[in-house]
C-alpha cells in the first residue's frame, strides 16, 4: 500500500517559518507562495534578464530617442528661423517646447545609456561558474552564469514533490548539462558593495528549492543563487548536508504548528522582540474604512497617538500588538513595552 501524500508545503512558506513561526503560519493562510521578483521599474522599464531581451529593448528606446531627437532638431530649426525673420511669437512657442522636449529627451537619453551599458556587461561577461564542490557562499555574476553556457529558466508551473509535499517555484532555474541551479531574489538592501545579507532563511529556500529540483527534474543542485534587488551581481550558495537535513526536519515541525495552530495557543511571540521590530507582518497600517466595517475579517485595531485605529498582518493574525517599531512612534504599545 502506498504511504498518503504529506500535506503541500510552499517553500517560501516554509522559510517564513525558520524566520519566525508565526509568520509562517501566516504565510500558510495565504493563497499565493511565489517568488518576488523585487525588480523595481528604472527610468520606466524593467531590468530584463537575457542578452535579446535587453536589445530588444534598446532597439525600442532607440528609435524612441530618435523620434525625439528629430523634433528637437525642427524645433531648433524653426526657432532659429523665426529668430532671424524676427517672429518673436513662434521664437517664445518653440523655445518652450524645446525646454519641455529637452527633458523627455534627457530621460530617454539615461534609458539608452542604462540599456547599452547593460548590455556590454552581457557581451563583455567572461564565462564563470562556481565550483560544484564550494564549501563557502562564492560571489557570482549573472552575466557570467549566462556566459558559462547556462540557459535561465522561468518555469509555468510550480514544481511539486509528493515524497516531501513541498511546492514552489524558484524565481528562475538555471540548467546546464545535468545541472538545476535554483534561483531566488531578495531585496537590493541584502546586497551592498560586495558585502550580503543572506539568513537562514532564505538558505532553507534554496535547499527546499534545490530538493524539489533534483526530485522532479532529476539533475544535480549542489547550490543555489541569491540575486539582490535589480542588480546582476549575486552569491551562490552551496546547499550541503547540513541545509538538506536542515529541510527534512523543519518540515515536520512546520506541519506539527499548522496542526496545533487549528486548536491551541498560537505559536509564542518571538523571544527577542528586535525581530518584530522591522518585521513587514508586524508593520501597523492605518485601517480604512471597509477593514473597519468588515464582518468577515475582523482587524485587531489599536488606536495610535494620531487617533487613528492600526492594524497589521500579524497583529489580527494572533490578537496581538507586533512591538514593530513603527508600533513604538504611533504610540500603539503598552507604556513600558
Ligand atoms: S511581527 Fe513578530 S511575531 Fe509577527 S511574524 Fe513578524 S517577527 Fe513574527
Amino acid at each position: 500500500m502506498s504511504s498518503p501524500v504529506p500535506h503541500p508545503v510552499g517553500v517560501r512558506t516554509l522559510g517564513e517559518f525558520v524566520f519566525c513561526p508565526r509568520a509562517g503560519l501566516l504565510a500558510a493562510r495565504r493563497e499565493a507562495d511565489e517568488e518576488p521578483e523585487y525588480d523595481e521599474p528604472r527610468l520606466d522599464f524593467m531590468p530584463q534578464y537575457s542578452l535579446a531581451a535587453v536589445e530588444e529593448q534598446l532597439a525600442v528606446w532607440l528609435s524612441r530617442f530618435g523620434r525625439w531627437s528629430a523634433g528637437g532638431a525642427v524645433l531648433i530649426v524653426a526657432g532659429v528661423t523665426s529668430v532671424v525673420l524676427g517672429v518673436k511669437a513662434v521664437a517664445a512657442i518653440s523655445a518652450v517646447a524645446l525646454f519641455v522636449l529637452g527633458r523627455f529627451w534627457v530621460r530617454e537619453l539615461a534609458v539608452v545609456m542604462r540599456l547599452a551599458d547593460v548590455r556590454r556587461q552581457a557581451l563583455q561577461a567572461s564565462p564563470k561558474e562556481p565550483p560544484a564542490d564550494a564549501s563557502s557562499a562564492t560571489p557570482v555574476t549573472w552575466w557570467e552564469l549566462l556566459k558559462a553556457g547556462f540557459d535561465s529558466v522561468r518555469l509555468q508551473e510550480p514544481l511539486r514533490d509528493e515524497q516531501t509535499g513541498l511546492v514552489g517555484s524558484p524565481w528562475r532555474v538555471l540548467r546546464k548539462g545535468s545541472l538545476r541551479i535554483p534561483v531566488i531574489k531578495l531585496e537590493s538592501a541584502h546586497f551592498d558593495s560586495g558585502r550580503f545579507w543572506i539568513y537562514p532563511q532564505h538558505e532553507i529556500r534554496l535547499a527546499a528549492y534545490a530538493r524539489l529540483l533534483e526530485a522532479c527534474e532529476r539533475g544535480e543542485s549542489p547550490y543555489g543563487v541569491v540575486l539582490f534587488g535589480d542588480r546582476f551581481e549575486g552569491v551562490a550558495v552551496p546547499v550541503g548536508k547540513e541545509l538538506r537535513e536542515a529541510v527534512e526536519t523543519t518540515l515536520p515541525r512546520f506541519r506539527e504548528a499548522l496542526r496545533k495552530s487549528a486548536t491551541e495557543a498560537p505559536p509564542p511571540e518571538p523571544p527577542d522582540p528586535a525581530l518584530c521590530a522591522g518585521c513587514p507582518l508586524g508593520f501597523p497600517k492605518a485601517a480604512t474604512e471597509a477593514e473597519r466595517r468588515s464582518v468577515v475579517k475582523k482587524i485587531h485595531g489599536v488606536q495610535g497617538n494620531d487617533g487613528k485605529l492600526y492594524h497589521s498582518e500579524c497583529g489580527d493574525g494572533f490578537a496581538w500588538r507586533p512591538p514593530h517599531r513603527r508600533a513604538r512612534q504611533k504610540g500603539l504599545l503598552p507604556p513600558g513595552e
